[in-house]
């Protein structure tokens, strides 16, 4: 599990509950450390004795919840863990300011995972009762996990949020100061999170969104018809965890923002808005992984496929492809002959026999294509374009807005956005109809179409009940009854 980082210097653990604490404290008592632990559930003489022994050095670390530190003044605290992430940033500043209280160096490392989010959301649910103290605690609680995830100057992002606006200058001694990885252009990825984002209408919250963008096929997915989207599946090769923390990145630097309430929607800024229209860039240091970390759904479809060819020519797996060619197929996802030559462990033989079929296999997982990743907002502000009015609303409507979201972004009519894709259609391009004809409608409509004609409207919509609006009767005459 763990090892201290000063072993021989006096610090503090803070976790978050007794039960962590006890198992903490065990686990480094058990390996040796000289280690003592504080919480609310030791008896007062317990917890005076342990708090002595750390004064007076005969201990080196203390694991405690947040109980411990009042009014201790241990100036020689060399670092603070926090195990767990602490419920805001208030918390965090005055239990990691224990540390280097003497002026000499401190060091604070905090840790955090998404069931600490949930911890903490479950303790301001149970012990605050006024909703909008409530909602304020929530907010506070976001801050921390912003903190837990900008790619930015950290010591800056604390001066900050205690209200200091006029420090730009980043302290060169926090993690992310120190990173020297590059900076690298996310756009397109960030892109993707906000047009999905867009679609879900800025209603569902982070897993939902990262559900969408992975493509999984969950209950609620389905029934929301969210397979449906032009983006589901947009990050199908990569891991869920790995996506929301995009989207955490991506809401810690202010491009989207999650409502305080107790299940937080995720919502898209001015600034997302300005990236999706192509008016701005994503610029994020990326933490480097061990090379390109090849994903593990495709590597066990890849791992499938070679078991069902091996035991149809009844030959061990590894003849096929080692593991490691595996591994780097899935992680570069070759999308032709040529560039599965590149891949480490295959041969002209190999290629001939087999390249085709894991080609084929990889097709699933392969990278969204240019087409896809224009984002929908875009659209709009191709204003000076030759591109027919009727035919942006109709690439908007096969992008999977609504006709409400197309006329409501472009500025334009709901019927109006109508006309438009009635006279794509006339046009002879193709428009799914379907999505504007609810299917117990369609044959109620054709009937009455066939007595009437269709060269006037009223009586159609007349003869028919009074739910069935003009729009559906339209689309109808459009998908059934024009050349
Ligand atoms: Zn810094």
């Amino acid at each position: 599990m763990i090892s201290l980082p000063h072993a021989d210097q006096a610090g503090i653990i803070y976790a978050s509950t007794r039960k962590e604490v006890d198992s903490l404290y065990e686990t480094l008592v058990n390996k040796g450390y000289q280690a003592g632990r504080y919480h609310a559930g030791l008896r007062d003489d317990e917890r005076s004795n342990e708090q002595e022994r750390f004064l007076y050095d005969n201990i080196q670390v203390m694991v405690a919840t947040n109980a411990f530190g009042m009014g201790i003044d241990k100036s020689n605290v060399r670092y603070v863990i926090h195990y767990n992430m602490p419920r805001n940033m208030e918390a965090y500043y005055q239990e990691a300011g224990r540390s280097g209280r003497d002026g000499e160096p401190g060091e604070c490392i905090l840790l955090f995972s998404s069931q600490d989010i949930m911890l903490q959301k479950f303790l301001i649910d149970k012990s605050v009762e006024n909703p909008e103290r409530k909602q304020h605690e929530l907010g506070k609680l976001q801050s921390i996990v912003d903190y837990c995830h900008t790619p930015n100057c950290l010591r800056q992002y604390i001066i900050q949020y205690f209200g200091e606006t006029n420090t730009t200058e980043n302290c060169a001694n926090c993690i992310n100061c120190k990173d020297d990885s590059e900076l690298v252009d996310i756009t397109i990825d960030a892109q993707k999170v906000f047009s999905c984002v867009y679609r879900l209408r800025e209603r569902f919250g982070v897993t939902m969104i990262a559900d969408v963008l992975k493509g999984s096929k969950n209950k609620k997915v389905l029934q929301f018809e969210f397979d449906q989207l032009p983006t589901y599946g947009l990050f199908s090769n990569r891991r869920v965890d790995d996506i929301k923390a995009l989207i955490q990145r991506l809401t810690a630097t202010q491009y989207l923002t999650l409502t305080e309430s107790e299940y937080p929607v995720v919502q898209l800024t001015e600034t997302a808005f300005a990236v999706l229209k192509n008016e701005a860039t994503v610029w994020q240091k990326i933490v480097k992984t061990h090379k390109a970390e090849a994903d593990d759904d495709v590597f066990s479809a890849l791992r499938k496929l070679r078991k069902s060819l091996a035991d149809q020519e009844s030959i061990p797996p590894y003849l096929i492809f080692a593991d490691s060619t595996l591994r780097d197929m899935s992680a570069h996802l070759p999308t032709t002959i040529s560039q599965m030559r590149q891949i480490k462990g295959v041969g002209e033989v190999k290629l001939d026999k087999y390249g085709e079929k894991f080609l084929a296999a990889l097709k699933d997982y392969a990278p969204a294509s240019p087409s896809s990743l224009t984002p929908p907002v875009d659209v709009p502000i191709k204003k000076s374009d030759k591109t027919p009015t009727h035919l942006i609303t109709l690439q908007m409507f096969n992008d999977g807005f609504s006709l409400d979201e197309i006329a409501k972004t472009r500025d334009l009519k709901p019927l109006t956005i109508q006309n438009h894709l009635v006279k794509a259609g006339e046009e002879g391009h193709a428009v799914d109809w379907n999505r504007l004809i609810p299917a117990e409608q369609e044959e109620q409509i054709i009937a009455v179409i066939h007595e009437l004609g269709t060269s006037l409207l009223r009586p159609i919509k007349e003869a028919l009940p009074e739910e069935i609006g003009y729009d559906t009767i339209k689309a109808v005459i459009a998908k059934h009854f024009t050349k």
